[in-house]
C-alpha cells in the first residue's frame, strides 16, 4: 500500500486528504459480495506488516473470504473497535460515468464502488496507523474489517468469537457507516427467512388430488400480512423509528415450470424487522405455528411427503443504544457533527452491542450516495473522517477517563 503523496492530486482546488491514496487502492480492488475479498485483505496484510503491526484472519468456510482483526495496545484492556466491511454491493445494470473501480477523483471528490459505504472509512483508519503507533495507548485500538457485510452481515460474527476466544475484552466499537459523521445509535434488527414449501405434482386437469406449493406459500405471504396489519395498528410502538413498528416483507418466491403441472417445491424468501421492544424470533414463532396448525395437515391429508421448512438466511440484532448513553455523548464530542438518531440501514454494530460492546455507527460519507451508479465521497467528508480518527487516538492515548479531547 502507497504512502501518502499529496503533490499528485496539486489540480485539485483543495488539495488531497493524506488519506486518499490508501482508500483509492481500496476502492480499486473490485469486492462485490459474490467476490473474493482476500486480495484487499492481503494489500493491507502487508500494510501492516510493514508498520510491525501482527493481524489475525477468520476465514468463510470456503477459505474464499475473510475477516481481518488487529490489535495496537493492550488487548486485555477494553479499548475502542474500529469496524468497516471490505465488500460492496454489485454494479450489475447500473449506469455509471465513469469505471466504478477507477477510483476517479473529481475536483473535490472521489468517486467509485465503495468509496462512500466504506472504503473511505477503512482508508482512513490505515492511513493514521502510523499515528497509533507513535505513542503508547492507555486504551487499546482494535482495527475489525469484515466481509459479507452486504449480503446480511454474514462475515462479522466469526470474528466477534474469534475475538472473544482470544479474550479481547469488550469495550466502544464505532462503526464507520457513512452518517455524514454524525452519531447514530440505532437501526432495526432484520431476520431474512426462507421457507421450502414441498407438495405433491400433478397434471393439472387432476389438481384437487395433488398438493400446489405455490398455493402453500401463498398462504404465508397471506399470512405475513396478516401479522403486519397487525403489527401496524397494535405495536409495539417506538416512535424513533420509521415505520415506528417492526415491519414483514416477502420479497422472492419461486415456483413452477409450466402452467399444466401442479408445482411440486415452492421457496419463499421473507424478513422481519424489528424496533427494539419486539423479538423477530416471536414473529417467526408465531408464523410457524400458524403452518403447522393450519396449513401442513390440510398438505399431509392429500400428500404424506408435505412439509414446509424453514430455513435462517441471516439473522442480525438491531442496535439499540440509548441515547443518555455516555457513549453517544463521547463519540459525538469527537466527531463533532451532531446527532443521527436512528437509521433506517442495518449493519454489524447491534452484532457488537450484542457481545457486549457500548456501540455506535458513525463515518463519513452519506447512506444517500451509497449502492448508486457513481457512488461519491468528498474531500470535505473523507478530512472529517480524518480529523475523528486523529481524536479518536487521542482519547486512546489519555485512556478512559478522559473529558479533554485536545484536538
Ligand atoms: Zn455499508
Amino acid at each position: 500500500m502507497a504512502q501518502p503523496d499529496q503533490d499528485r492530486y496539486a489540480h485539485s482546488t483543495r488539495g488531497a486528504p493524506r488519506s486518499l491514496d490508501i482508500i483509492r487502492e481500496l476502492v480499486k480492488i473490485d469486492t462485490t459480495s459474490r467476490r473474493s475479498n482476500l486480495a484487499l485483505i492481503d494489500c493491507v496484510s502487508r500494510y501492516l506488516a510493514s508498520h510491525g503491526v501482527a493481524w489475525r484472519l477468520s476465514h468463510d468456510d470456503e477459505g474464499a473470504k475473510a475477516n481481518l482483526f488487529a490489535t495496537i495496545g493492550d488487548a486485555k484492556r477494553p479499548g475502542i473497535v474500529l469496524s468497516g466491511h471490505t465488500d460492496v454491493v454489485p454494479v450489475d445494470g447500473q449506469a455509471w460515468s465513469v469505471d466504478p473501480w477507477a477510483a476517479t477523483v473529481q475536483e473535490d471528490r472521489l468517486v467509485g464502488r465503495g468509496a462512500a459505504d466504506m472504503k473511505s472509512f477503512l482508508g482512513i483508519v490505515l492511513a493514521a496507523l502510523p499515528d497509533m503507533l507513535a505513542l503508547p495507548l492507555a486504551m487499546p485500538i482494535h482495527l475489525a474489517f469484515s466481509y459479507d457485510e452486504e449480503v446480511g452481515c454474514i462475515g462479522v460474527g466469526r470474528m466477534i468469537r474469534d475475538m472473544q476466544a482470544m479474550g479481547v475484552a469488550p469495550g466502544i466499537c464505532i462503526v464507520g457507516e457513512p452518517t455524514g459523521m454524525k452519531v447514530v445509535t440505532g437501526h432495526k434488527g432484520k431476520l431474512a427467512m426462507r421457507a421450502h414449501v414441498h407438495g405433491r405434482e400433478a397434471h393439472s386437469a387432476l389438481a384437487p388430488y395433488a398438493v400446489n406449493a405455490l398455493d402453500y406459500a401463498a398462504e404465508i405471504v397471506v399470512e405475513l400480512r396478516r401479522m403486519q396489519r397487525e403489527l401496524a395498528s397494535e405495536g409495539p410502538f417506538n416512535r424513533e423509528y420509521d415505520p415506528p413498528y417492526s415491519t414483514l416483507h416477502a420479497g422472492v418466491l419461486r415456483a413452477g415450470t409450466a402452467l399444466n403441472i401442479v408445482p411440486r417445491d415452492a421457496t419463499l424468501d421473507f424478513e422481519f424487522r424489528t424496533v427494539p421492544q419486539d423479538d423477530p424470533h416471536r414473529l417467526l414463532a408465531r408464523l410457524k405455528t400458524y403452518c403447522e396448525t393450519e396449513l401442513v395437515p390440510t398438505m399431509t391429508a392429500i400428500a404424506p411427503e408435505s412439509a414446509i421448512e424453514f430455513e435462517t438466511k441471516s439473522d442480525n440484532p438491531g442496535l439499540h443504544t440509548e441515547e443518555s448513553a455516555s457513549v453517544v455523548e463521547r463519540i459525538e464530542r469527537l466527531a463533532r457533527n451532531g446527532r443521527g438518531g436512528k437509521v433506517a440501514f442495518a449493519s454489524e454494530a447491534g452484532q457488537f452491542q450484542r457481545a457486549g460492546f457500548e456501540a455506535v455507527i458513525c463515518g463519513p460519507g452519506s447512506i444517500g450516495d451509497a449502492h448508486k451508479p457513481d457512488e461519491f465521497i468528498t474531500f470535505e467528508q473523507i478530512e472529517m473522517g480524518e480529523a475523528f480518527i486523529a481524536r479518536v487516538i487521542d482519547e486512546a492515548r489519555e485512556g478512559a477517563n478522559s473529558r479533554h479531547a485536545t484536538r
